[in-house]
């Protein structure tokens, strides 16, 4: 049988195809109380090793999906090999097609001015009664959290999504979760930008090929560094991992 948690460098991964991601958070929802999940992409898994708060961020996490090519290149190396890729954007459809059809609201927290609203107006073309508690583009510094939390508990969401990259969105949750209590907070990194078209997704082949990466690294340069930064330490520490296992099985 599969293993159904995977650890790569030290960041747990769980091993679970989109459905059973999307059942798990329904279950997480009709039980109540605060959840979060997470989105892990292999630069997450590079931030974790230098930032231990984060680390323990991910660690705590209720789901953490496999959102990275890379990801899945890893688990194979490893030999513990993943189901599929979660990505958020796929998981931000399907979230908003369960909230359509229960009932829950949805609140789309960050990304730049009017983003955030133009992927709102598009989830509800798609999914009729589709409930937008609200949306802010806000930021993911301190002194703006007191705002913020204020803005979101009057729109009382059953699912909030946020997008202020990695790690930030995932601090931000674990800091205001315990004051939120929001059934489902998830983190989502560049997913409102793809999907109010503000930047265009890799045609289909292309993200079959698990070349979505170099895609995006043409249309969007700036990203170069943030790359350069963490691809090659990425595999390079799953080389290290898969050869410290071999030896010491
Ligand atoms: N972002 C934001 N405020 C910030 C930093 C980032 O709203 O202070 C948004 C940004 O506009 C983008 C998303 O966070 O929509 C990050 O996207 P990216 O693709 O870089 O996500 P990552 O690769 O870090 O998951």
């Amino acid at each position: 049988m599969a293993q159904r948690r995977i650890t790569i460098l030290g960041v747990a991964v769980d091993n679970l195809a989109e459905g059973e991601v999307l059942a798990r958070i329904a279950a997480l929802i009709a039980a109540g109380g605060p959840h979060h999940v997470v989105t892990v992409n292999p630069e997450f898994v590079i931030e974790a090793q230098a930032n231990p708060t984060f680390r323990s961020v991910l660690a705590r996490a209720d789901i953490a999906t496999a959102d990275g090519f890379g990801l899945l290149l890893a688990a194979r190396y490893l030999g513990t090999p993943l189901r599929g890729r979660v990505t958020g954007v796929e998981l931000t459809l399907r979230l908003a097609e369960l909230a359509a059809a229960r009932g829950y609201r949805m609140f789309l927290l960050g990304a730049a001015p009017g983003v955030a609203a133009a992927t709102a107006a598009g989830l509800q073309a798609r999914y009729p009664g589709l409930i937008i508690a609200g949306t802010y583009a806000g930021s993911p510094q301190l002194r703006h959290e007191p705002f913020i939390r204020q803005v979101i508990t009057a729109a009382r969401p059953h699912m909030l999504l946020v997008a202020y990259g990695h790690p930030q969105q995932d601090l931000w949750i674990a800091r205001n979760q315990p004051t939120l209590q929001v059934p489902l907070a998830i983190g989502v990194g560049g997913t409102f930008d793809y999907l109010s078209g503000r930047v265009r997704r890799a045609p289909a082949y292309i993200r079959r090929l698990g070349l979505e990466w170099a895609y995006r690294l043409a249309r969007q340069p700036d990203r170069w560094r943030r790359i350069i930064n963490a691809v090659p330490r990425f595999a390079w520490r799953v080389i290290a991992q898969g050869r410290r296992a071999s030896r010491y099985p």
